[in-house]
């Protein structure tokens, strides 16, 4: 019997120390430096106490008394420790409603013309836009004209990066004019092609799901869900006009579709790294022109099937994205505002398209988000305008959540000429999608221990305020010698 103790604690040792390795090479390959020294440590560790206990066991330590008993006694902390950090606790009921489980109240419908963004950049002094907005909402006017004065965010009048930006703010604005391209009524809400035109191919909600899916993530979406449109997430008002459009700023909006498809676009873990850098920006905007690229192909597939879809991107949205993502089964929403997903954290943008098409909807999921963002709090801790919640959430406009205040956050973007993404870096789920990070995400899903455990050891291995690391060399945004 405790021959074949030995064994088994030996080949769980075996298992830990090949773990431990694991995470040391993925924190080098992720140029994590407190975590490649901590990992090492653990690695060493593990590899000595191995090493000790095939000692032991090829020695007979094991057949005397308090060999017997080291043995025993790791043996069972070892078997309550897997068992305490893999069971599957209870479920978060909320979380696996979607939005619907987070609705306490009376919500009333986002006015994307009230957003930061589209007051900000749609209204033109003096317009007539301009002075109906501002006549309905007096208290943000003073603001809103100093905001004018010092310069938007993106680039203008400045970044962190200075005198360096230039290629970087370059390749960010190539992308946004993509964006921008794809974003006209004839390619967001597309026509079928002359060769399908005047036909409708029927297929079962079943099938149709499976290949608009399928097609999404062959044209590069990283992830994809389906879900019912609850007409809550649909902007009660036009707000943001970028051609030119005026006619269309405060229409009221109805949802005309039953459902959206909503894709993520995964942010690369390095780029992201370089948080607030121009760097950042330049991922930010390359995954949403991957995004409006997706969704301008999946709105005219969608089209030639004979059906009506509209493309929804940067440059066009009529919904608010994050909570469709959440009904569409691709994450829950996190304290810092964004929608986190179990494989890239909240290292991805939304993309989405509308249809008419019958479709079989996704299932919200629970992956522990709630309950870990109440013991983490470091994107609060760590955003520089203070704009993230440190407290629990609260009711706002009717749902129970963290309120991101946007105002700070942009006024922040605005003097740092990036769009920060400080949060999106040090958020324990946006470390890379390496095989140990993928091992401590599942263990996080299902277990409130480890949702404890690995919020500290977060803290401890890559600390409680991270900083930034260096983007890849064709990013960065210091001068650099060939
Ligand atoms: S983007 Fe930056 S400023 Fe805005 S909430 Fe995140 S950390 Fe704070
Ligand atoms: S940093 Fe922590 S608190 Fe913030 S979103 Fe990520 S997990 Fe939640």
């Amino acid at each position: 019997m405790i021959d074949l103790l030995g064994y088994i604690v030996i080949l769980g040792l075996t298992v830990q120390a090949f773990s431990g390795l694991t995470f040391l090479i993925s924190s080098v390959w992720e140029k994590e430096k407190q975590a490649t020294i901590f990992g090492g440590i653990q690695f060493s560790g593990m590899l000595g106490l191995l090493i000790l206990f095939i000692y032991w066991k090829a020695s007979g330590f094991f057949a005397t008394g308090i060999g017997a008993f080291i043995l025993i006694f790791f043996f069972i902390a070892a078997v309550f420790g897997i068992v305490a950090c893999v069971r599957r606790t209870p479920a978060n009921q909320r979380a696996l409603e979607g939005t619907k489980g987070l609705i306490v109240g009376n919500v009333e419908r986002f006015d994307e013309s009230r957003h930061v963004f589209a007051r900000n950049r749609a209204l033109i002094p003096g317009s007539d836009p301009y002075k109906a907005f501002y006549q309905k909402h007096p208290e943000l006017e003073a603001g809103d004209a100093a905001r004018r004065e010092k310069g938007g965010p993106l680039g203008h009048p400045g970044t962190v990066d200075k005198p360096h930006d230039g290629p970087n703010v370059a390749a960010t604005f190539a992308s946004l004019s993509l964006c921008m391209w794809l974003s006209t009524l004839d390619k967001v809400k597309p026509q079928a092609h002359p060769e399908c035109k005047g036909r409708t191919i029927e297929l079962s909600s079943e099938e149709a799901s499976i290949r608009v899916k399928g097609f999404a993530k062959s044209i590069g979406a990283a992830l994809v869900g389906i879900t019912e449109i609850n007409p809550l997430w649909v902007f009660s008002h036009k707000g943001e006009i970028f051609h030119e459009n005026w006619e269309d700023w405060g229409k009221p909006l109805e949802t005309k579709h039953k459902y959206a498809i909503v894709c993520a676009e995964e942010m690369n873990f390095e780029m992201i790294g370089s948080a607030p850098h121009t760097s950042t920006v330049m991922e930010s905007m390359g995954a949403y022109a991957r995004g409006a690229f997706i969704a301008a192909q999946l709105a005219n597939f969608i089209a030639n099937l004979g059906y009506s879809a509209t493309a929804k991107q940067l440059r066009y949205y009529e919904e608010l994205l994050v909570p469709l993502a959440v009904d569409a089964g691709l994450g829950e929403a996190g304290r810092l505002g964004y929608l986190l997903t179990k494989k890239f954290g909240p290292r991805v943008r939304l993309s989405a398209v509308t249809t008419n098409l019958p479709l079989v909807p996704d299932k919200p999921i629970d992956i522990g988000v709630e309950d870990f963002c109440r013991i983490c709090k470091k994107c609060a801790v760590c955003c520089p305008s203070k704009s993230i919640p440190l407290d629990d959430q609260k009711e706002v406009n009717g749902t129970l959540r963290w309120k991101l205040n946007s105002e700070t956050c942009f006024d922040y973007w605005g003097k740092v000429g990036t769009d920060c993404n400080v949060c999106m870096k040090v958020c324990p789920w946006s470390h890379a999608d390496t095989m140990p990070h993928r091992l401590i995400k599942w263990l996080v899903s299902r277990n409130s221990i480890s949702r404890r455990l690995f919020a500290v050891m977060d803290d401890i291995f890559y600390g409680k305020r991270p900083k930034a690391r260096p983007a890849p060399k064709w990013a960065q945004f210091k001068a650099f010698n060939t």
